[in-house]
């Protein structure tokens, strides 16, 4: 077990710095002033980083971290850390290790004994969660399906049952194709969020379910986004005779009978001649 407060003594100690997912006014003034006392800057994409770090003036040492040299970069960072000098790590945008490099970085870290902090600041999937209207109670992480069609398809079709709030990553160029494959997979009254440039001029959320969302213009589809899934609807298994017979009381209220049974077996998965024996007991 190793247990140390990470701000007492001076064993040396990574900071993980947040940077703005669009807005430049979320940096954080506390990821301002670790950079400030630092002797070098880790960064995935140092031009990138650069240019962010001198709209706040600061100059500083960079060391390249990307996903094809993490194992080599850690070696080098570890080391670094251990002669006593400071290091804040920061991927190109939001939380470093969150769907970007740093996961090596900080496992490496917490085996050679080296602190960890993090500088909290913006991450586009609790961003585009909390906005979407969906249950935040649960959620699952996905981050990026694979890119190919019959992988993304497997991938989704094992999620298809999680009880849970999902959030996905998708890059504009196959943001129609996943719609359409999570419409598959999903069902097309499963009810779905876009949060779309989140943070910037152009933000949206685009709040619907899969028939809807699967209208929807690729060519309006642009920029950054985020996808945020409903949870899968409540198994026949776990519907008791008598939350069966609740849904048939209000859907009836305003469909015919023939409809209300219809959507609760479309909806909930239950047998329809369950659904239908309850119906005549409380017709
Ligand atoms: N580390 C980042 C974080 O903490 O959110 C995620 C980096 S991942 C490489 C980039 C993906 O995050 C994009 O393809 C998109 O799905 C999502 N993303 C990043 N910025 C976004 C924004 N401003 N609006 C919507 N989605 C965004």
């Amino acid at each position: 077990m190793d247990r140390e407060l990470n701000f007492k003594g001076n064993s040396p100690l990574l900071y993980l710095i947040s940077t703005p997912i669009g807005n430049l006014d979320e940096f954080s003034p506390r990821a301002i002033e670790v950079l400030n006392g630092i002797d070098f800057v880790a960064a995935e994409d140092t031009r990138n980083s650069g240019s962010l770090l001198s709209k706040f003036n600061i100059k500083k040492p960079f060391i390249m971290c990307h996903e094809h040299n993490e194992e080599e970069a850690s070696t080098k960072i570890i080391s670094l850390l251990k002669e006593g000098k400071k290091i804040a790590y920061m991927s190109d945008a939001g939380y470093p290790a969150i769907s970007d490099p740093g996961e090596r970085l900080v496992a490496r870290c917490i085996e050679e004994g080296i602190k960890v902090s993090c500088v909290n600041g913006s991450n586009a999937a609790l961003c585009a969660l909390v906005c979407s209207g969906l249950p935040t109670n649960h959620f699952y992480f996905y981050g990026f399906l694979p890119s190919k069609p019959s992988e993304r398809e497997k991938e989704l079709s094992k999620l298809k049952v999680r009880e849970d709030t999902m959030i996905f990553y998708e890059a504009p160029h196959r943001i129609d194709a996943t719609l359409k494959s999570m419409k598959e997979a999903f069902g097309g009254s499963r009810r779905a969020c876009i949060g779309r440039e989140l943070t910037k001029a152009f933000e949206e959320f685009i709040r619907g379910d899969f028939n809807a969302l699967c209208e929807l213009d690729p060519e309006t589809l642009k920029g950054e986004m985020v996808i945020i899934v409903d949870k899968a609807p409540q198994s026949s298994k776990e519907l008791s005779d008598d939350e069966i017979v609740e849904l048939l009381k209000e859907y009836t209220k305003d469909m015919r009978s023939k409809d209300a049974i219809s959507k609760i077996v479309k909806e909930k998965g239950v047998a329809k001649n369950r659904v239908y024996d309850l119906y005549l007991s409380i017709k």
